[in-house]
């Protein structure tokens, strides 16, 4: 924390050094003038000193020149009275005294006074005084009367006469007949200021004074301002205090008093008198000389200090701007490198080559990108290099352009804006763009686009074609689709569009996974693909469903070459990983320009025949005929009603009888959805389901056909079942359980007579919740078979998954069944054989000859059913081949 402040004052002291700097020398001004002051008052006071010691001196020549004057005058007439005492027989004849006038006996004049020795004043020469007068108790008269005869000179205190309103004092000395015998006192009369010299060369000033003090400590003289009182005692001096320590003289500085300010104070004991003279000067006129000198002094520094601190402070500024500019430089010099610094790492770091060159097409600057792109070393790159040298040097290394086209930009030469691609002999492609610059010359960019090229035409490749088999897509189609039919137009030859769907793709896609699906696609592709010629276009629309462009000599018999070659490769099975899979396709054709002349229309067309190719069991083509146009109409109307048809009953169900091969006998009748439209005629499952199951309608007839069904079948005889066809969306309701038992329990039918028949492919589905669903229907006793057995894939594992009661082998093996055709056999009785050691029945469909019929008997099937025996039919034709029954009664709640 220290350590921070005082490395704060120190910065900041260094940055305003020049003001610091000026204070420190205003502070030594000052300083200096101080100690200068300091010396001239010492000295100024030595000299006062000095000065004063010496008027004491004078003062005290004076006052003891006065004294002795008035003591020898004082003396004369001494030894005058004594003469007279001898004369006069040792008394003194008093009355005969003549005393000489004062003037006459010395310059002082002092007026003598004799005191006898009563305290009488007997003799004075004084002009005013009072002879007779008893000064016994006076101090002057007592001193000496109790001085034991001692000569002794006494000067009294000063005593004020009222009555001449003077001020006198009394030095007096003993009358001694002899010496011991005190006989009175001879008195002279001093005036105070007689003490001070008249003209006195003694300089005291305007406020100064002069006293004569007793050791006694009583004021006997004082002249001038503030002089001391008269007669006052002032033992309280100061001087008394050092007389007692035995200095005799000395000089003092007084501010004891307030009011006066100090006073410079010198004194001096006399040698010869018990007195001290005192002379006092105020300071302030003592020290005036000091004080004049000290303004002078202060003004001087006081000037010396402003023109230090002035120059002090345009120093201050000047360094400011000084170092300001310093700064200023520096900031400019780091700001340069760095910008030069930060241009050198764009520059070298640019993912573009960068080459500029000066008018005389001489390099002024390359960055790495481009030496290292035109594989330069490291002397090619120095600034001088000319365009010649590097276009050689890179000749002879190989890496230079190629195809270099005269365009615009290469002939127009290298002092032009422009813009170039171009390829370079190892095959990267650059793009090259040119500026000139102002002073001649100019700057190029290099860039490689060889990778954004080659990501380019990946997208635009994948713009066009399939991702998984690489054929073109639905895009590329089109545009063929559409270049083809613009070729029509200008007379080429006419074309086909062929839109394939495979069969059981699907089947494949859920049971063996996507990967597999995939493999099967892909290898579908390859195999179409070998069938047409290279100016064909095959393609994938998406999914399972690829379309072919094919131009055409003759029309259609051309079409149908290729499309039955396509529909026998196809049919070929497909070994996806070892395992052998068999597919087909449908294929739709549609003639261009005969069967349409734009885009839409034609795709419409051949949608159309492939429909048709579909619905005639797959594994085939169509051609577009104008006929299908309008029975795609009809299917569409039919969509239409069949909402309606629900409503208005117009739904019937058909019964097609199931015959038992052991004994020939009817067992039972699957009922069939028929629809009685009013337009159409009838329509049968064939139409009906898929448009059911389309619409969303099926669960609703669905409903209403098990209810049918069963409450036909329980007017039937009771050895007679009853099959009803559930379709898979069926299975999507969770309440098919609950609709099988309301309809049984309705109709009053016993569940082992209904047999319900779903399809394999609903085992595709959630097999877990329509193995749950079909478990609880097998335990209420409902029966379950496998219809259509043999159009899906895992048919046969299927069959060990749950416990069928029995298996429907789909009518297209029934009507295969010849001597030729051995897989159809083999079919047929591998699963009337597995049907036979499961336990489960094994009904053959579709039996339309007496030869199918004797086929099924043979390879064992327990039921048959066909139009060969019977077709379907309406519910009260089945009650007239059973005359002689009588229906069973319903029950209560049915009723
Ligand atoms: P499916 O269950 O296999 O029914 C047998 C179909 O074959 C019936 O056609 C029947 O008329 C026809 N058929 C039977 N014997 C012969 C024959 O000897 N020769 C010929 N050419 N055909 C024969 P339909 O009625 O058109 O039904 C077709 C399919 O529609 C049915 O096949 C069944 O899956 C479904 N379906 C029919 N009615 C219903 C129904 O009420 N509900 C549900 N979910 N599906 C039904
Ligand atoms: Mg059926
Ligand atoms: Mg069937």
């Amino acid at each position: 924390m220290l350590k921070r402040a005082l490395a704060i004052s120190a910065a900041a002291i260094y940055r305003n050094s020049a003001i610091v700097f000026g204070c420190m020398v205003a502070a030594g001004i000052w300083l200096g003038v101080f100690l200068h002051i300091r010396a001239d008052y010492d000295n100024q006071q030595a000299l006062v000193a000095e000065d004063m010691n010496g008027l004491t001196t004078v003062l005290q020549g004076h006052v003891v020149r006065t004294i002795k004057e008035l003591d020898r005058a004082m003396l004369v007439v001494r030894d005058y009275v004594e003469v007279e005492r001898l004369r006069n027989g040792g008394a003194v004849p008093w009355q005969k005294l003549r005393l000489p006038q004062p003037e006459v006996l010395g310059e002082g004049g002092f007026p003598i006074g004799l005191i006898d020795e009563s305290g009488r004043l007997v003799r004075s020469n004084a002009p005013l005084a009072s002879a007779g007068l008893d000064l016994a108790d006076r101090p002057h008269f007592r001193v000496h009367l109790n001085s034991g005869g001692k000569d002794i000179l006494y000067i009294a205190a000063p005593i004020h006469r009222p009555q001449s309103g003077r001020t006198t004092i009394q030095v007096t000395r003993p009358l001694l007949a002899e010496p011991g015998r005190f006989t009175g006192v001879i008195s002279g009369t001093l005036e105070p200021d007689q003490l001070f010299p008249l003209h006195p060369p003694i300089a005291i000033g305007t406020a100064g004074s002069m006293s004569v003090l007793g050791l006694d400590g009583i004021v006997r003289a004082s002249v001038g301002t503030s002089a001391l009182m008269l007669g006052e005692y002032r033992a309280d001096l100061a001087l008394f205090e050092a007389l007692a320590r035995g200095a005799d003289y000395g000089t003092s500085l007084d501010r004891s008093d307030g009011r006066f300010g100090g006073r410079f104070i010198a004194y001096r004991r006399l040698e010869d008198y018990p007195l001290v003279v005192l002379i006092s000067k105020p300071e302030d006129e003592a020290m005036s000389a000091h004080y004049t000198r000290r303004t002078n002094y202060g003004l001087f520094a006081a000037a010396l200090s402003l023109i230090v601190l002035f120059g002090s402070a345009t120093g201050a500024r000047y360094q400011r701007k000084l170092r300001k500019t310093a700064e200023e430089l520096a900031a400019s010099r780091d700001e340069l490198a760095r910008r030069n610094m930060l241009l050198d790492t764009a520059l070298h770091n640019m993912s573009q080559g960068l080459a500029m060159f000066d008018g005389e097409e001489r390099l002024i600057l390359c960055n790495d990108r481009y030496a290292e792109m035109y594989r330069l070393p490291p002397e090619m790159r120095r600034p001088g290099t000319t365009r010649q040298q590097l276009a050689e040097y890179r000749m002879a290394n190989g890496v230079y352009f190629v195809r270099q086209r005269s365009d615009d930009a290469a002939r127009r030469g290298p002092r032009t804006a422009a813009t170039m691609i171009r390829e370079l002999t190892d095959g990267r492609v650059v793009c090259l763009n040119r500026v000139p610059m102002p002073g001649g010359g100019w700057v190029a960019t290099h860039e490689d686009i060889t990778e954004r090229r080659q990501f380019e035409a990946r997208i635009e490749h994948m713009a066009h074609y399939d991702g998984l088999t690489d054929l073109p897509n639905r895009v590329l189609f089109r545009e063929r689709l559409e270049r083809a039919l613009a070729g029509t137009r200008r007379g080429d030859r006419p074309f086909a569009v062929m839109l394939l769907d495979l069969d059981r793709f699907k089947e494949v896609n859920d049971t063996l996974g996507h990967a597999s699906g995939d493999a099967l696609l892909k290898a579908v592709a390859d195999r179409l693909r070998r069938c047409v010629r290279e100016s064909d276009t095959v393609a994938r629309l998406g999914g399972d469903e690829f379309a072919v462009l094919e131009s055409v000599e003759d029309g259609a018999s051309n079409a149908a070459a290729l499309a039955e070659r396509i529909v026998t490769a196809l049919c070929t099975p497909f070994d996806l990983n070892g395992q052998m899979v068999s597919i087909g396709t449908s294929i739709g054709i549609a003639l261009a320009p005969a069967d349409g002349t734009d885009p839409d229309q034609l795709l419409k067309n051949a949608d159309l025949a492939l429909y048709r190719a579909k619905n005639d069991g797959g594994d085939t083509y169509r051609y577009f005929e104008p006929e299908m146009n309008r029975r795609m109409q009809i299917r569409r109307d039919l969509e239409r009603d069949l909402r309606r048809a629900v409503a208005n009953g117009e739904l019937e169900l058909h019964y097609l009888p199931l015959v038992n091969l052991k004994d020939d006998r009817i067992c039972g009748f699957e009922a069939l959805l028929r629809w009685n439209h009013p337009t159409h005629g009838r329509v049968t499952g064939r139409d009906l389901i898929p448009l059911a199951e389309e619409t969303g309608l099926i669960t609703t007839i669905g409903e209403w056909v098990l209810r049918q069904a069963c409450t036909d079948a329980a007017s039937w005889p009771e050895h007679l079942k009853v099959a009803v066809n559930i379709s898979p969306a069926q299975f999507k309701y969770r309440n098919l359980v609950q609709t099988v038992v309301s309809a049984l329990t309705g109709a009053g039918l016993q569940p082992q007579r209904l047999e319900l028949e779903i399809a394999e492919r609903v085992l595709l589905q959630d097999g877990d919740t329509v193995f749950a669903i079909l478990n609880r229907l097998h335990e209420l006793g409902v029966r379950i078979a496998l219809d259509d057995f043999g159009t899906g894939y895992s048919s046969l594992s299927n069959l060990r998954r749950f416990p069928f009661d029995k298996v429907k082998i789909d009518r297209q093996f029934v009507s295969d069944l010849s001597e030729a055709n051995v897989d159809a056999v083999s079919i047929v009785r591998a699963v009337a054989r597995l049907g036979d050691s499961l336990g489960i029945a094994t009904t053959a469909e579709g039996v339309e000859t007496k030869e199918q019929l004797e086929r099924v008997r043979k390879e064992s099937c327990t039921e048959m059913q066909g139009y060969f025996i019977w077709p379907p039919c309406p519910a009260k034709e089945v009650a007239m081949l059973f005359p002689n029954h009588l229906p069973s009664p319903a029950p209560a709640d049915a009723a």
